[in-house]
């Protein structure tokens, strides 16, 4: 019997250890996916060998960030434990930061894990694979400006977020409290970048804080207290967007009493504000840092793999790297060929998406031997929510070939599809209408802000 069981345990090691291994680093809006189809599709089947390396322990989609920061939305609602999402859907979740690669030995390198108090949780170590896929996205770029990282804020991830946004309610609570007036500066927030992610936040500051102080702050007048700036050092709001779009959001964000900002660049964020290179001084509160992109800085030229400038990994059409046929790389951290705008691919949530459908496809044919096909991006536009007052964006007419403007409730609409695309590839219909409907009762009876 013994015997047996243990021939059984061999055979099963056996298997595994003839078994493809596809290792993922970075369970994002493209890892993830990639993940839970792989994991589906062939994990499941014992087909191969699923592995997601990430060094949290739980999934944000990225876009929420600036909610999260604003309070407008609870973290704890949003989160996914990669723990259970491996359990769910037949891959294997490990924690830790990737550090390096050994290519010669074909082993992702990680890094220690150790608590606060600095017991160590996992130790460093290589992670075997055949095929490595990379999608470690991208950090903020402060292009070395001075000051930032000791006094502003990046919004790049859920705790910077939550940080965020109790610094904002400890703002209000000090001043709610306080006999004295307010001193310069104080309850103000400067965001600086006016891409999506700025302009996004700044609405959403808007109304949240009006919410927050609705709950009994009454010494605070937001129209006369709170005031928010956008700093933006190119010509105009949006402006990788077409500029109609730009338009519509500064005539909102006017309207709204933020103050824009453009053709002004930042020289250096102070403890209490910023200094902008002409001199001027904006003070404030708060400080976000939210212009620019780059990839980490442990990719540049990881184990001889090509780069670019800003860390991402060049990668070919069929989002192989250029120096490996076995390593891949999606999202934001691949430099991906978009050969109609002679350009690479935008950092967007919808090119990573696409990315993943494909490459799940794609892997499954590697296995079987069949050759790869490249990848197209296909744009279906760019929108930006303006919180609960507008949304507004351009879309891609398939027939016309041409965007064309949207607001309102459709560009709304079109908005959250993208956020449930992404929640449908992770959990599939039925949870994801389920979920939907219990947070649209659940709204109805919490605040529309967090209060703490
Ligand atoms: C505030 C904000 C708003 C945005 N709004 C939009 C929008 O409206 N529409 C849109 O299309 N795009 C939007 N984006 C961009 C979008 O979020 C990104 O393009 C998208 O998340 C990229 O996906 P990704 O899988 O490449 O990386 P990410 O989603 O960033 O995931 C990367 C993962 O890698 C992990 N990781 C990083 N380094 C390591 C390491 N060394 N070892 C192990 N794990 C690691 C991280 O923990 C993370 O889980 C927004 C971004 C921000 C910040």
């Amino acid at each position: 019997m013994a015997a047996a069981v243990r021939a059984r345990a061999r055979s099963t090691t056996d298997d595994r250890a003839l078994m493809h291994r596809i290792v993922i680093v970075g369970g994002g809006a493209g890892g993830l996916e990639l993940a839970t189809r792989l994991g589906d599709k062939l994990g499941r089947r014992g087909k191969a060998e699923i592995t997601l390396i990430d060094k949290a322990r739980a999934h944000l989609w990225k876009p929420l960030l600036h909610e999260i920061a604003a309070g407008s939305m609870d973290l704890g609602h949003h989160e996914l434990d990669y723990l259970a999402q491996a359990h769910w859907h037949h891959f294997h979740y490990r924690t830790g930061e990737m550090v390096g690669l050994d290519r010669g030995r074909r082993q992702v390198l990680v890094g220690p894990v150790i608590e606060e108090n600095g017991t160590e949780v996992t130790p460093a170590r290589g992670y075997p694979y055949d095929t490595l896929v990379l999608a470690v996205g991208s950090l903020t770029n402060d292009f070395g400006t001075p000051g930032v990282v000791e006094h502003a804020i990046c919004l790049e991830t859920p705790g910077q977020a939550a940080r965020f946004h109790r610094r904002l309610v400890n703002a209000c609570l000090r001043a709610q409290n306080q006999s004295e007036p307010l001193r310069p500066g104080q309850l103000q927030v400067a965001i600086i970048g006016a891409g999506a992610t700025g302009v996004e936040l700044a609405a959403e500051l808007h109304k949240s804080t009006r919410e927050l102080v609705a709950f009994g702050l009454d010494r605070i007048d937001p129209d006369r207290d709170i005031t928010l700036h956008v700093i933006e050092a190119a010509e105009r709001i949006l402006p990788a967007l077409p500029p109609r779009i730009s338009k519509s959001a500064t005539e909102l964000l006017g309207k709204l009493g933020v103050k824009v900002y453009t053709s002004a660049r930042v020289a250096a964020v102070m403890p209490n504000g910023i200094k902008l290179a002409d001199g001027g001084i904006i003070n404030a509160e708060l400080v976000v840092w939210a212009a620019g992109v780059k990839a980490p800085a442990f990719l540049e030229k990881v184990d001889g793999l090509e780069t670019n400038p800003i860390n991402q990994l060049v990668v070919r059409q069929t989002l192989q790297t250029t120096r490996d046929d076995d390593i891949f790389a999606i999202g934001d951290c691949a430099a991906c060929p978009w050969p109609e705008h002679n350009a690479i691919v935008p950092p967007r949530a919808q090119a990573a998406h696409q990315q993943s459908t494909h490459l799940a496809k794609q892997l499954r044919r590697k296995l079987t031997g069949q050759p790869l096909e490249p990848w197209r991006y296909r744009d279906f536009g760019s929108l930006v929510s303006l919180g609960e007052y507008s949304t507004v964006g351009s879309l891609m007419g398939k027939l016309v070939g041409q965007s064309f403007f949207v607001e309102g409730y459709f560009a709304r609409f079109m908005y959250v599809s993208l956020y449930k695309m992404h929640e449908y590839a992770l959990h599939g219909f039925t949870k994801v209408a389920l979920d939907t409907t219990v947070r649209l009762i659940t709204r109805r009876t919490e605040p529309h802000v967090k209060l703490h």
